[in-house]
């Protein structure tokens, strides 16, 4: 649209195709806001991705590491250290840390006995499931 004549109340008619530049320019001035919109998220994603970065790689450093590890190289042979998998120099490491580390060995412990209150009851009782252990450790005993 152009300006209205000042000589007259009346708007002028626009010249053919400049409403469509409008629209053009307006459109490309939207995908410009939109398009500095997203790299300001993906600015601020990558800020945050980068503190994180550097926060967890001084974590290790900040850890306790008792027995010579730090309690997360525990916790990721945890799994193999209560199924008796790793190498006895792993296992006396790890047995080292958790003499000093009670986080750990807490850990560790509930992950030996994941429901403590179901074995107390089953060394408690008697009756025909005690009988039916012993039958199978006599079996096992045969068959060796
Ligand atoms: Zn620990």
């Amino acid at each position: 649209m152009t300006q209205p004549d000042p000589n007259s109340e009346k708007w002028n008619q626009c010249p053919p195709g400049q409403l469509n530049q409008l629209a053009d320019r307006l459109q490309a001035t939207r995908r410009t806001r939109s398009m500095l919109r997203q790299l300001r998220v993906v600015a601020g994603a990558a800020t945050v991705l980068l503190v994180s970065i550097l926060i967890f790689n001084r974590l290790p450093e900040q850890q306790p590491s008792f027995g010579g590890i730090p309690c997360s190289e525990v916790l990721r042979q945890a799994d193999g250290f209560v199924a008796g998998e790793l190498d006895s120099a792993i296992v006396q490491t790890i047995e080292n840390h958790l003499e000093h580390c009670a986080a750990c060995r807490k850990k560790i412990a509930a992950m030996q006995n994941p429901n403590m209150s179901r074995i107390v009851p089953q060394r408690k009782s008697a009756g025909t499931t005690a009988s039916r252990n012993d039958k199978s450790e006599t079996v096992v005993i045969a068959t060796r």
